[in-house]
């Protein structure tokens, strides 16, 4: 499914974001930048060490923030580590924390000329956010984003598995 924002697509299809082709692919990683389990298990595995080599050199990265690696043996140069926040009930500041992990993101593209990216739901998994509030957040930031920044042609979401495929498709309809 996808529509357009301004000139730009935004995109949503199930798969496996270790097998996008967009030039950068986020990562839904933590502070530390440590290896976790989930999707950063998966991009580090697919990517081989290069990626937590260079990782570890940058150190750490705030919740709301992201940071910039290559992408080792993706077919995605980059990859964009974002730290999400982890959800402790909803009125612990996380709405604006993931918000700002997506525009941060963004912004780091554009300032690398990267034009497409690719995001995986970010702090849905082992972070414990719920799946349709955090829908909700990630398209309309990056619809907002979006709507000034042209220089980004592509935003494909990356759903691991069908119902979180389908509340992002319904929470698309919706922002
Ligand atoms: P967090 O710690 O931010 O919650 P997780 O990696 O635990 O991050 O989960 C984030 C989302 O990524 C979840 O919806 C999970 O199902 C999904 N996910 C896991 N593996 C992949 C993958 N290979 N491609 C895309 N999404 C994935």
């Amino acid at each position: 499914m996808q529509v357009t924002v301004g000139t730009s697509i935004l995109e949503l299809v199930e798969g496996d974001i270790t097998q996008q082709d967009t030039d950068a692919i986020v990562n839904a990683a933590n502070e530390q930048l440590r290896v976790g389990g989930g999707v950063d298990g998966a991009i580090n595995r697919a990517g081989g060490p290069q990626i937590q080599e260079e990782a570890r050199k940058i150190g750490y990265c705030p919740t709301g923030k992201a940071v910039i690696t290559t992408g080792g043996n993706l077919k995605a140069r980059y990859v964009i580590h974002a730290v999400g926040p982890v959800y402790r009930g909803g009125h612990q500041g996380e709405a604006e924390l993931l918000a700002s992990a997506y525009r941060e993101s963004l912004k780091l593209a554009s300032a690398r000329g990267i034009s497409t990216i690719a995001f995986p739901s970010l702090s849905t998994g082992v972070y414990g956010y719920p799946v349709k509030e955090a829908a909700k957040i990630a398209l309309k930031t990056v619809k907002d984003y979006l709507k000034d920044h042209p220089e980004i042609k592509l935003v494909r979401f990356v759903l691991f598995g069908t119902p979180t495929y389908q509340t992002f498709a319904e929470a698309l309809a919706q922002v």
